[in-house]
């Protein structure tokens, strides 16, 4: 079964975009994944085809309507649809590797795209929406957001990466950031591979990987570090009483 996206927009001109070249790209058009995008403007019913009105309580912005988007969101979601509603919002669930394997092993999912200052909470309330942000920071929209959380997602279904193996040692994926990469020339401006890469002693190499992994998780992300060990700390109790100190 295609893992099938639906994005709902007032950009549709945005989609594909990034998501339409290289890796995505090409999954896109080998059909390892679908892409429907809706317009939600389409879905507003009176003269002006408004989406938004001011907010309730005043303050600046405006907001997007919940009926109009209720609308668009159904009929591209019925209520039988098994694909988790997401709404991007930077108030979301934080998108990190684990939650983007969830989403990647799931049937598919319907991105709803926020603008202005977001979305009537009624919406998400009334429509089971989980909010996504993908950092703390605050975009205009939430296209770009949806393109990254795609972008994530895609990479990770079956055959879109060449090799099986490929993304299991990367960043994140044991809890730790990525040791360094190396490629020709040998030497660059005065500057070496390691000697231990080009040895050809694999368990050398993977030991050198390893310990770069921890080293530069140490002193960049000390609250991965300190989750990787708590957790290395787990496993080895789970694995019964080691040898009497
Ligand atoms: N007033 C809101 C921000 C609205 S930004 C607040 O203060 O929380 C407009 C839209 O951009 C949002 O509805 C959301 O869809 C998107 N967006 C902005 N920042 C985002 C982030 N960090 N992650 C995901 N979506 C984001």
């Amino acid at each position: 079964m295609t893992f099938r996206a639906s994005v709902l927009t007032l950009y549709p001109e945005m989609f594909p975009g990034p998501l339409g070249l290289s890796l995505s790209g090409k999954a896109l058009a080998n059909g390892l994944w679908s892409l429907d995008v809706a317009d939600i403007r389409d879905f507003a019913t009176d003269r002006h085809r408004s989406v938004d009105d001011t907010p309730a309580g005043g303050g600046p912005g405006m907001v997007m309507r919940c009926d109009v988007t209720a609308r668009a969101l159904d009929a591209v979601a019925g209520p039988e649809d098994p694909r988790p509603r997401l709404l991007m919002s930077p108030r979301g669930r934080p998108l990190r590797q684990d939650f983007v394997r969830e989403l990647a092993g799931g049937p598919g999912v319907v991105v709803l795209c926020g603008r202005f200052e977001g979305v009537d909470e009624r919406l998400i309330e009334g429509r089971a929406l989980t909010e996504v942000s993908i950092g703390d920071y605050v975009l205009s929209g939430g296209e770009p957001a949806a393109q990254v959380l795609l972008d994530a997602v895609v990479r990770l279904l079956p055959g879109v990466m060449g090799k099986t193996e490929s993304g299991a040692e990367e960043s994140f994926e044991a809890g730790l950031l990525e040791y360094p990469h190396y490629t020709r020339p040998q030497v660059w401006e005065g500057r070496t591979i390691p000697e231990v890469l080009t040895s050809g002693d694999h368990g050398r190499i993977a030991n050198w990987r390893r310990r770069a992994s921890e080293a530069i998780t140490a002193e960049r992300r000390p609250d991965l570090w300190a989750d990787h060990r708590a957790r290395e700390g787990r496993e080895s109790k789970a694995a019964g009483p080691g040898p009497r100190r």
